[in-house]
């Protein structure tokens, strides 16, 4: 499927499914968070309410690999101006370097990569006095940054393009609209792009996580990707490449017409749950109890996730699901 004939049929339904909502819809995020969680819960999606349908903002796991692209950019941006290789970054210290820059005063000669939401979002934590939170932040960008530079390698490799990331030595970031006028954006959240984006595709797109998932959740992702990517590029990628940090595990998946039909069905679902919640809400009924529930705020009203998690063997928090002895 070529990325126009893509784009046509993602609008369409789009389009279809805003006419067919009870209101109007504003502001719909689709990244592949939303993706997620509109497919794996349905309820739990339309549960979010108003503050769950555009972007979901940073929070310091959310915020792991935009610093850690924030920071790798901000490495490389510096040793351009300085007209010599980038060395090997020291993922503690080029995290550290980012989050200094981003609180100094402007410097001639400084790179004006700076400015990013991510970065507004850990200057506003700072100002705040939280240290706590960008202490935690750092330590966990850190590890995607080393698990980055692990899985890839250094140098990194020819024709590479860091995205989703602020400055000069990154594409800032992919996004589509189905027009100008709708609610919709459509979000990849690949950090890489490997290849010249040529009219006969030919590139990568490289995805990075910091631990593995299930190799479901890594077709699925794949399969978001590619059809954001697609969408947001105006040519669909060659395959997907899949990594692991802390495994130094990657996985190439060839882009297929099934994987991309797969993405664009993720897509225009997130969209079809936000119409759906502009009537019904949230909805017991359509709960899909999983691991997920040991993390949901919409437990206390949702009996079948508290089903689920009262069976043998279930974990909360980290903890065993204990009954409660009765007294005496
Ligand atoms: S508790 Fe589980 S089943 Fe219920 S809404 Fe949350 S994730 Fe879905």
């Amino acid at each position: 499927m070529n990325a126009g004939r893509l784009r046509a049929d993602v609008a369409g339904r789009i389009a279809d499914v805003l006419a067919g909502a009870a209101a109007p819809l504003t502001d719909v995020y689709v990244g592949w968070t939303a993706a997620h969680e509109a497919a794996t819960c349905p309820a739990r999606y339309r549960g979010q309410g108003e503050d769950g349908w555009g972007f979901p903002g940073w929070s310091p796991v959310l915020a792991a690999g935009a610093c850690g692209r924030a920071a790798l950019a901000h490495h490389i941006a510096r040793a351009d101006l300085a007209r010599r290789p980038p060395p090997m970054p020291v993922p503690l210290v080029a995290i550290r370097t980012w989050m200094q820059a981003l609180r100094s005063p402007p410097e001639p000669g400084r790179p004006a990569e700076e400015r990013s939401s991510v970065g507004d979002w850990v200057r506003e934590t700072w100002e705040a006095g939280d240290t706590a939170t960008l202490a935690a932040v750092a330590a966990t960008a850190g590890r995607w940054l080393a698990g980055f530079v692990r899985v890839l390698g250094w140098p990194l490799p020819p024709q590479f393009t860091l995205l989703n990331a602020p400055g000069p030595a990154a594409v800032p970031s992919l996004r589509w609209h189905p027009d100008k006028a709708s609610p919709v954006t459509v979000a990849c959240g690949a950090d890489a792009r490997m290849g010249r984006v040529t009219g006969a595709g030919g590139f990568a797109l490289a995805v990075h996580r910091v631990s593995t998932g299930d190799d479901g959740a890594l077709r699925e992702r794949a399969a978001f990707e590619s059809a954001a990517g697609a969408l947001a590029i105006g040519v669909p990628p060659a395959s997907v490449l899949v990594t692991a940090g802390d495994t130094g595990e990657r996985v190439t998946l060839p882009v297929d017409e099934d994987l991309l039909a797969q993405g664009a069905e993720r897509i225009v679902g997130v969209v079809t749950q936000r119409a759906v919640a502009v009537e019904r809400g949230f909805d017991p009924a359509d709960a899909t109890p999983s691991a997920a529930c040991r993390h949901c705020d919409r437990l206390a009203d949702c009996p079948p996730g508290q089903g689920w998690l009262a069976a043998a063997g279930r974990w909360r928090g980290g903890l065993p699901v204990l009954s409660v002895l009765p007294p005496g």
